[in-house]
This record gives C-alpha cells, structure tokens and sequence, in this order.
C-alpha cells in the first residue's frame, strides 16, 4: 500500500486541478476557499488511516493523537473507514462526538459557549473538501493493491 506521504502528495498535488475546476465551473470564491480548506484540513488530518495507530495521518495530531486511539481500536485497516462513502462519515461522526465531548468539558470547566448559529451554506463545499482526498486515498490503495497482484 502506498506510504502517507505518497498519499498527501498526490491529494495535496490535485488539489490546483480540482480548484481549477472550480473555478472553471463558476464556483464563487467563499466556497471555493471552504473547499480548500477542508480539503487541505481533510488531507493532513482525516485521512482513512487513521484506523492505525502508528501512521503519518495519526502522528500529524501530535499531542491529541490519543484521541484516534479508539477509533484505530473500533475499525479494522482498510475496512469501513476506507470506504468511500461511509469511510468519511466514520471519522466526522467521531470527531463530532469527540469534540463534542471536548466542548462539553470546556463549557463546564471553561465557560466556553457553545456555537449559537450553524453556516448551512458552508456544509455543502466543506463536505466536497473532505469526500474528495479521502476518495483519492481509496482509489490509490485500491490500485496499488491491484497492480501489485497482477490484476
Ligand atoms: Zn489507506
């Protein structure tokens, strides 16, 4: 399978393609850098190999790398977390009950507010950004894994 950074490389080394698109395809600036930055967050942060412990994308976390911990121990390699559809929603799904766990003991401790507001318009752009290097990471570990068996 490819390496972490053969991955990032290559979703990182697209993403001038998919912003040309973009922008090609009449896409208003505001998206577009929601676009860019999720994608670049997603890429760095979110890859599908956070089901390893011991990964680029996982160490990338640095002090909070812990938190992954479980999500490494509830799915298996190349299983549900590298799908490309529900792959994704895994590891939003986790980061929203993490985070919000976080939060949660920011507020008590903290007094941290919660957010008041949710920008819906951003929700469609930020998704792309995230589906998409995920996708690529699939695409690629499937390829190798079938060049590598002579398929
Ligand atoms: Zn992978």
């Amino acid at each position: 399978m490819p390496s972490g950074k053969v991955h990032l490389a290559c979703e990182l080394g697209t993403l001038p393609v998919w912003a040309a698109i973009g922008g090609t395809l009449g896409v208003e600036r505001t998206p577009l850098v929601l676009f860019t930055a999720a994608y670049v967050g997603a890429s760095l942060f979110l890859s599908p190999d956070l089901d390893l412990v011991h990964t680029d994308a996982a160490r990338r976390w640095r002090a909070a790398r812990f938190l992954w911990a479980p999500y490494a121990a509830l799915f298996r390699h190349r299983g549900v977390s590298h799908s490309p559809v529900f792959g994704p929603l895994t590891r939003l799904a986790y980061l929203v009950v993490v985070g919000g766990a976080v939060w949660t003991v920011l507020h008590v401790v903290a007094g941290v507010p919660f957010p008041s507001s949710f920008p819906r318009d951003s929700v469609l752009p930020v998704l792309v950004g995230i589906y998409l290097p995920q996708l690529l990471h699939v695409l690629l570990d499937r390829g190798v894994t079938r060049l590598r068996r002579g398929r």
